[in-house]
């Protein structure tokens, strides 16, 4: 029997762009549904092509190769916002429908498109301007007054492209710093606590989410998250509705993440959201009767999407650069779900695997 059009049959494959760590446990999760993954990624070592059907190694802005790429299916997505819209553009004039879309890309890649984007549909962020130059962004810092964080519009993550600041801080030089590019500068946030609400909406509309996650940063980089989170239940409320309003704004298909800031008076403001299975839903692995990449996949290729239901209360730790080298010890234990990635080089800063703690 012929599948509907815009639904992904077993036995049939979805693309994915990009082919890191969440490409990879992307690609397990469609396994699982019997969907084969083919992957475009420049890196022939990619985590995600050691598990996928096909590899197209090229780069993501190779229209020859997007055509090849694109050839065999009808569905594809992608594990990273750094994607070229140009390549999801390219996709959908080879008959390929990239889902979520465009215009979920074009938002989430750039800081100051979103912050706009949200503020037109009345979702908080912390104050902010943009700075285009050294004088806007002493002008920005006087206007804000107080600490700031000014981040490049573009191509941030892991909290690069930041600098922190205090208000005698030289801002111009800052920005120069940050290598006088497009940025945003935000007012500083004195938050209690961050977490993340990941949610997902079906072809048809419907949405579900994942309990918000807690989650502990260091140098900008993602170390724990923690479920349940120790946020009030009003907080967890308010981080729903803002996620489920985008993804109806967006008319989005696929799993979409949403960072969060909780105030000491209960406020919640929009850190940044990412257009994607995200880190800090990688608890949902072991802890959840239905996982991220799971809801992802089955979102994108047009299947039903179940409610999740969390199973445990969890750890998630993330292994990063030589923290992985101790896998052995985590694998001994019997509490600990490990996860590793197949990266080959371990660097500083690079994630090289997770492990999740069951706490209940
Ligand atoms: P981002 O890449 O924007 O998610 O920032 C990485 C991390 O830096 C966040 O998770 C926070 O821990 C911290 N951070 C970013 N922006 C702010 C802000 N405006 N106020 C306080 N902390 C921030």
């Amino acid at each position: 029997m012929t599948p509907p059009q815009g639904m992904v049959a077993p036995g049939q494959a979805i693309g994915i762009l990009g082919g890191g760590q969440l490409g990879r446990m992307l690609a397990v999760a469609a396994a699982q549904l019997g969907i084969d993954v083919h992957v475009l990624d420049p890196d022939p070592a990619a985590p995600a092509a050691r598990v996928a059907a096909r590899h197209i190694v090229a780069a993501y802005d190779d229209v020859a190769a997007l055509a090849e790429f694109g050839e065999p299916l009808q569905i594809a997505t992608f594990e990273f916002e750094n994607v070229p819209v140009s390549a999801v553009e390219h996709l959908a004039r080879c008959g390929v429908t990239v889902r979520p879309g465009a215009e979920a890309l074009s938002v989430t890649q750039d800081r100051k498109v979103e912050k706009e984007f949200l503020g037109e549909i009345g979702v908080p962020v912390a104050p902010w301007h943009p700075v285009d130059d050294p004088a806007s962004a002493n002008a920005a810092q006087s206007e804000l007054g107080g600490d700031v964080v000014l981040k490049s519009r573009r191509m941030g993550y892991d909290g690069k492209g930041q600098r922190a600041m205090a208000s005698a801080d030289d801002a111009a030089a800052a920005y120069e710093d940050i290598g006088s590019v497009p940025c945003v500068m935000e007012q500083k946030v004195d938050f209690i606590r961050e977490f993340s609400v990941i949610a997902c909406r079906g072809v048809d509309g419907a949405t579900v989410s994942f309990d918000a996650a807690e989650n502990r940063h260091r140098e900008g980089i993602l170390r724990e998250s923690i479920v349940p989170a120790g946020i009030v239940a009003a907080a967890a409320a308010a981080g729903r509705a803002a996620a489920v309003q985008i993804l109806d704004r967006l008319q989005y298909v696929g799993v979409l993440a949403v960072e969060f800031f909780e105030l000491s008076d209960g406020e919640v403001l929009v850190n940044e959201m990412a257009p994607r299975v995200h880190n800090s839903g990688h608890w949902t692995l072991d802890a959840s009767d239905l996982s991220q990449f799971e809801a992802h996949v089955r979102a994108v290729a047009g299947w039903p999407l179940p409610n999740p239901r969390r199973t445990h209360a969890a750890r998630m730790l993330n292994l990063i650069g030589e923290e992985a080298l101790e896998w052995r010890d985590w694998a001994s234990r019997a509490d600990a779900h490990v996860h590793l990635y197949g990266k080959r080089d371990v660097r500083p800063g690079r994630k090289m695997g997770h492990v999740t703690l069951l706490t209940d």
